[in-house]
């Protein structure tokens, strides 16, 4: 960024490295993308080994190559040639490269309670389509409480497994909201875990944690709600349960440390929203074809920058189906389209934030 002559680039605490150009008056867009990744798993069942970046057919090769360094590279790149060429800016860019993403979004939250941008592009994988929102997700842990004991004598305890087994199979057939674009919300239970090692021990505990997948419109605290209901009415006599919202208390590579709850916030927006509808006709003239509007599939930062009152809207290169697989690549040409697209972006937004600027001011001024 310093040498693509941002005017200025500094790293927050929580580690976020943050470049912008433009001046303080007039409008702020933020481009976010993050610079973590997830772990690379088996190291064997990758085709390239994850970190090497290899070039094959017009694809770089490995993990976080579209999740999302490719993005990150774009939009760094768009507002340093955007520089070059020697454009004035209507306003203010940001690119923020955030933390900790893929474990809590914590750099996007950080973010979010320091700057206040008019709008935000997230850069995550859209095959270089418009994304106007996306489900939520909530991780939750179901904990029940029985008694622990000898297990060759089953009827001295209480045996934990038994609700959980009762409440898992209601969970199955728990109705789930429903959204005309979202489609269903769902829940996975995913680990299950005892305050035990010995397999000749019945536990006196045992979590189940769920994984939740909401629409728009359905609350965290709803959710709780009903999962309680369903624990309670699952138990065995002589248990206890609950179900709670997972918090972690996470620590940046600064040293900054915050409790966050795996909550990751949908958000949605509807298909006029005029920023939307001028990112279409700005990336449609720039990249010479028609662009989707679409919805994602997996939760991004982009929820904590609705929930902190940001608009979003999501574009960026790479394909969603390989994110998260050993599959993962990128390809090099659709890397460039998408610095053309960031720029174009950039240069139509801020216009037209600008513009509603200026309405602004003067509706204030017929009002006065
Ligand atoms: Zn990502």
């Amino acid at each position: 960024m310093k040498r693509l002559g941002y005017d200025e680039v500094f790293t927050d605490e929580v580690g976020n490295v943050l470049g912008t150009m433009g001046g303080d008056n007039g409008p702020f867009l933020l481009l976010n993308g993050h610079m973590d990744h997830v772990d690379p798993g088996e190291q064997a069942s990758w085709p390239y080994p994850p970190y090497s970046a290899e070039v094959k057919d017009g694809h770089i090769w490995g993990l976080g190559a579209a999740d999302m360094k490719a993005a990150l590279a774009a939009q760094v790149y768009a507002v340093g040639l955007l520089r070059r060429a020697g454009l004035p800016l209507p306003g203010r860019v940001m690119v923020a490269a955030v933390v900790m993403e893929e474990v809590s979004g914590l750099g996007t939250r950080f973010l979010a309670r320091h700057i206040a941008p008019n709008l935000a592009i997230v850069g995550e994988a859209s095959r270089n389509r418009l994304m106007r929102g996306h489900r939520g997700r909530v991780e939750l842990v179901a904990t029940v409480k029985g008694r622990p004991g000898h297990a060759s004598a089953p009827e001295r305890a209480v045996n934990p497994h038994y609700s959980l087994a009762q409440f898992l199979a209601r969970l199955r057939d728990l109705p789930m909201a429903t959204d005309p674009t979202f489609g269903a919300s769902t829940v996975a239970p995913t680990l299950y875990l005892t305050d035990q090692t010995s397999s000749n021990v019945i536990p006196g505990e045992a979590r189940l944690h769920l994984d939740w997948r909401n629409v728009p419109g359905e609350a965290t605290e709803e959710v709780v709600t009903r999962l309680n209901a369903l624990l309670q009415e699952s138990l065995i006599p002589d248990s206890g349960g609950t179900v709670e919202v997972l918090s972690k208390e996470l620590t940046a590579y600064t040293g900054y440390q915050e409790r966050c709850p795996s909550i990751f916030p949908s958000f949605s927006l509807p298909e006029e929203y005029p920023w939307l509808v001028a990112a279409k006709s700005a990336l449609e003239e720039a990249l010479g074809c028609p662009v989707d509007v679409g919805t994602w599939c997996f939760a991004t930062d982009g929820g904590h920058l609705m929930a902190a009152g940001v608009p979003v809207i999501g574009f960026g290169p790479g394909d969603e189906a390989v994110v998260h697989t050993p599959q993962e690549r990128i390809a090099i040409e659709e890397t460039v389209e998408a610095v053309v697209g960031y720029m174009a972006l950039i240069i139509r937004l801020l216009e037209c934030l600008e513009d509603l600027e200026d309405i602004q001011a003067i509706q204030e001024a017929e009002a006065r």
